[in-house]
């Protein structure tokens, strides 16, 4: 495995191989959740870069940048036993200078949800996929559900600026006991994370709910709450496919997506019905 962090030694190397090219982008701390990402692009494609980059525009000030788990050693082992052909390991530097050409997140899809408890996360997220997307010129390039609305946003750029690259959407990967797999799971205490489970909880009776023909939005909401009391819910939202509000579920067409704050860990999960 090559480890790469000059932007320019990057694309240059790449140019050479003329091979189709998947492409993993992670802030590191890497689990499951990713490896399902790299798998699938080994599946897809000749070669795989994965690039780990904890991208300092898409946190706010007050937020845990420097907290971010990191465990760069543990990260390279990953990627060589997954296979990886590429990792991509820039500083901030190698990335970003004093004065900043960037990408906007658009007003409405941009600034409900995560980027309305998050000001301006989205458009840190945009910038930084825009340049992590032109230095590998990938044909592919995998991002998990998990995220949704990241995942929506890098697709409507992508579409938006007439992008050459397909955006690959995977599954959310889970533990056994249900809670979906995140970086930031290690910050959770033991009974944090008992609290945790409401979330996935909360999300299973909405399909229990929606398997019952209750296809009311605000009834299966309250629904939701309720499951979810007393966890600080940052919100629940169902929307359709486009990030848009709807009154009753269209099944093919809907998300449910719940953001919560368990002690201090803002975690997300969602479902894809
Ligand atoms: P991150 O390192 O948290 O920025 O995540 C990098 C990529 O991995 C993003 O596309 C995430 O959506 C994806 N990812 C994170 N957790 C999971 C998970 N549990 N299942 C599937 N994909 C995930």
């Amino acid at each position: 495995m090559k480890i790469i962090s000059d932007p320019f030694e990057l694309k240059k190397y790449l140019q050479k191989i003329h091979k189709s090219v998947g492409f993993v982008p992670t802030m590191g701390a890497l689990h499951e959740g990713h490896i399902e990402l790299i798998k699938n692009a080994k599946k897809e494609n000749e070669i795989v870069v994965v690039s780990i980059f904890v991208n300092p525009t898409q946190f706010l000030a007050d937020e845990d940048l420097d907290k971010y788990p990191r465990k760069d050693e543990a990260d390279k082992k990953i990627c060589q036993l997954c296979g990886v052909d590429v990792l991509f390991f820039p500083k901030a530097d190698d990335i970003y200078s004093y004065d900043e050409v960037k990408v906007c997140a658009p007003d409405v899809r941009g600034y409900i949800l995560e980027g309305a408890t998050r000001p301006g996360h989205f458009s840190g997220v945009l910038t930084v996929v825009m340049k992590l997307l032109n230095i590998v010129s990938a044909d592919k390039a995998y991002f998990g559900k998990k995220d949704a609305q990241q995942l929506h946003l890098i697709s409507l750029m992508v579409k938006q600026f007439f992008m050459n690259v397909s955006i690959v959407p995977v599954d959310i990967v889970r533990d056994s006991d249900g809670l979906a797999l995140s970086s930031r799971n290690v910050y959770l205490s033991e009974k944090e994370r008992q609290e945790a489970l409401k979330i996935p909880k909360s999300l299973y009776t909405a399909s229990q709910l929606i398997g019952k023909n209750i296809l009311k939005t605000q009834e299966i909401k309250k629904a939701m709450f309720e499951v979810l009391a007393p966890l600080s819910i940052e919100y629940i939202e169902i929307l359709n496919r486009n990030f848009e509000m709807i009154e009753e579920i269209e099944l093919g067409n809907t998300i449910i997506l719940v953001e919560a704050l368990v002690g201090k860990t803002r975690l997300l999960d969602n479902i894809w019905l």
